[in-house]
């Protein structure tokens, strides 16, 4: 598959009022208007019609589709100069060995040369929001430069002893609500980052009320040291890395029941992959409200499997799509993603594959006021997509299967 560049064209009108017309609208992924009208003023949308107000000025974009911005709510773009460099053949733990030496070796100016290079591609693939995670803090001058609008995490991961200094429980982390990129923090994951890290990283996005970012239940390593079961390899892994799990109130647990025996899960939580989910698991999500972010084509390439889509939706958890990084995904597009969701699902409807990619995901970052959809009060901000559709049904089938 290939993100469609050159068929999109990406339209920012910051303050002139004025109105976009288009051969079609998706106003959000159930609602499709032909021949429709976008009126904006001040940077926000005013509202949609179905035929030309009289008396402004009309920007023909053409036959083709006017709709919302992709939101790519999970990636690393500082492991974007690792892409075609990992091994993916010879099981997750050499995948993560050979990362971990390989981004030390390219050093952080190769790796933040390639971050602004990926970052500067997002647009022309048609992403207008993300949620990108950093562990190394390199990042977010891309963003900003590039007036890149979404989530910036900083990661946190290992144990206190290398985060927090002795005798200061605060944990100095920059936050910041901000427009179009606002600062946060990320724990890496369960497995990986220290109960008493991960509660005071969310403590401080919650009072902040930012959304908090953590990888859960994405690979076996994870489960079985998290249940208790053949988790001693990984625990040598981490004493080698100078992180003592002993205290870790880990065993006979699920990731998803283990955060919540934490209490990091509420609706400023956002976990990513869920690729094991147990029944009880979906209860917790379901009851704690917290948001999830879903990143198949990475779970594929790395653990050869994938996240049970219909379960999530049938509780009403509207996933959202991110790809994680070059180093475990072969795009940062999102087209790309719905496509291989399109192919690999056929049961999950076009408009939900959609809402996955867009209005999910800017609930996902706590951005849904807005982005996600062409509703009223949103930012003016669009895609253009040179494609010709009979019907509504010809649009989603489109939009979905990356025929741009
Ligand atoms: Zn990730």
């Amino acid at each position: 598959m290939t993100a469609p560049g050159s068929g999109i064209r990406f339209i920012r009108e910051p303050v002139q009022p004025k109105t976009f017309r288009a051969g079609w609208v998706i106003k959000d992924p159930w609602t499709i208007v032909e021949n429709g009208f976008v009126a904006v003023a001040g940077g926000q949308i005013r509202k949609i019609m179905t035929s030309a107000p009289k008396g402004e000025a009309i920007v023909d974009c053409g036959p083709g589709i006017l709709m919302a911005p992709l939101v790519n709510t999970h990636l690393h773009l500082e492991l974007s100069a690792l892409q075609g460099r990992l091994p993916f053949d010879k099981g997750f733990s050499s995948w993560v060995a050979a990362l971990l030496a390989q981004r030390e070796a390219a050093g952080t100016r190769t790796l933040a040369a390639a971050a602004y290079k990926a970052a500067g591609s997002l647009k022309d693939l048609g992403v207008g929001l993300v949620g990108e995670v950093s562990t190394l803090g390199i990042t977010q001058a891309a963003l900003s430069d590039l007036s890149v609008a979404g989530v910036w995490f900083r990661e946190y991961l290992g144990d206190e002893s290398q985060n927090i200094h002795p005798g200061d429980e605060s944990l100095h982390i920059r936050l910041q609500q901000g427009f179009p990129l606002s600062l946060s923090a990320a724990g890496h994951g369960p497995h990986t980052t220290s109960p008493h890290l991960l509660t005071a990283v969310k403590h401080r996005t919650r009072a902040a009320g930012l959304v908090f970012s953590i990888h859960v239940a994405e690979s076996d390593v994870e489960m079985d040291f998290i249940a208790g079961t053949r988790g001693s390899g990984w625990r040598a892994f981490l004493s080698s890395r100078g992180i003592d799990t002993r205290t870790w109130p880990v065993g006979n647990k699920t990731p998803v029941a283990y955060l919540n025996h934490l209490g990091l899960l509420d609706d400023h939580t956002l976990g990513v992959h869920l690729l094991h989910v147990t029944d009880r698991d979906l209860d917790i999500l379901a009851e704690t409200g917290c948001k999830i972010c879903l990143c198949p084509r990475s779970n594929q390439n790395l653990h050869a499997g994938l996240p049970d889509i219909a379960s999530l939706l049938a509780r009403n958890l509207a996933p959202a799509l991110g790809t994680d990084s070059l180093a475990s995904c072969g795009s940062l597009g999102i087209f790309d993603e719905m496509a291989f969701v399109r192919q690999h699902y056929r049961a999950i409807s076009l408009p939900d594959i959609l809402a996955m990619a867009t209005v999910n995901g800017a609930a996902a970052l706590g951005l849904g006021r807005y982005w996600g959809t062409l509703d009223k009060g949103k930012q003016a901000q669009f895609l253009y997509l040179e494609i010709g559709a009979r019907t509504p049904a010809d649009v989603m089938e489109k939009v979905t299967s990356c025929e741009i």
